[in-house]
């Protein structure tokens, strides 16, 4: 599709002519209709869980039910999570947008990775306690120039995402290796429930899910991916991950050491 814009040429009041300037506008399209594509998205997954506390809230407000009933207390606690659901919801849309749009600047130091890995392990190790899973770390001391804050997000959305997805008793590996090419490369791997091929590449894309109970089971919100993505390439890396299904699946992240 085009779009133009045409002036007239004259020369003693009369047209001679035209100048006609023709401007693709297929990517301003495909923008339009990505922002049409988020809002809708946005508002159901905004939608789904404000329905449910205005329908908990209805009831308890009507007076039928006895306030100390557990019945009572069940649609507190709905009304609760799906609250503590929409305000993460919202945290993350907005995180991942500053982060895209560049509103937010990687504050860069030099760290050693090292401490960033076993920071991250210990944040998620009281939610590896409760499922029984076992975390195995494998610091790697090198100094790396990065958003401290930034990479401990990053690892702590890939571990506990692997912790979510694995069965009990089952090990989840953090893994980094300096490669030759002066990049760092760190693992996550899980032996949880695996990836599908055809999601490999999509869920990094925001709500994309392999399974559609996936945030509503898990507590998830389907931007950590996302948002890991889009951490990393403001660090100049790559994300992706491997999979089999059923057998396990292994995130991997490069950064460059330094700038
Ligand atoms: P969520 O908040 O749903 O975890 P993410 O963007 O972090 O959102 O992940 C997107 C989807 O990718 C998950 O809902 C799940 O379907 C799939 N996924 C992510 N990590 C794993 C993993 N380690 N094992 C299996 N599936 C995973």
């Amino acid at each position: 599709p085009v779009e133009y814009v045409s002036t007239p040429i004259r020369e003693q009041e009369q047209i001679v002519g035209a100048v006609v300037i023709f401007k693709d506008i297929t990517e301003r399209l495909i923008i339009d209709r990505m922002k049409d594509e988020f809002v809708s998205v946005v508002s159901h997954e905004l939608r789904t869980p404000l329905t449910s506390i205005r329908s908990a809230i209805g009831v308890l407000s009507s007076g039928r039910l006895e306030p100390k009933s557990s019945k009572s207390q069940r649609l507190l606690e709905i009304a609760l999570n799906n609250s503590n659901h929409l305000v993460r919801l919202i945290n993350d849309i907005l995180d991942l947008e500053r982060i895209k749009s560049g509103k937010v600047t990687m504050l860069k130091e030099n760290h050693n990775a090292a401490d960033l890995m076993t920071d991250a392990v210990e944040i998620v190790q009281s939610m590896a306690d409760k499922a029984q899973i076992t975390i195995s770390v494998t610091p790697l001391s090198v100094q790396l120039w990065s958003d401290r804050d930034r990479l401990i997000q990053t690892l702590t959305n890939l571990l506990s995402n692997a912790i979510k997805f694995s069965p009990p008793h089952t090990t989840v590996h953090l893994d980094a290796q300096l490669q030759s090419d002066g990049t760092i490369r760190f693992e996550v791997k899980d032996r949880g429930r695996g990836i599908p091929p055809d999601s490999l590449e999509t869920i990094f894309d925001r709500f994309q899910q392999v399974d559609a109970s996936d945030s509503r089971d898990r507590g998830g919100t389907g931007l950590g991916l996302a948002i890991c993505r889009s951490i990393v390439q403001q660090h100049g890396g790559q994300i992706w991950v491997e999979s089999i299904l059923g057998q396990g699946s292994t995130f991997c992240f490069t950064l460059p050491i330094g700038d």
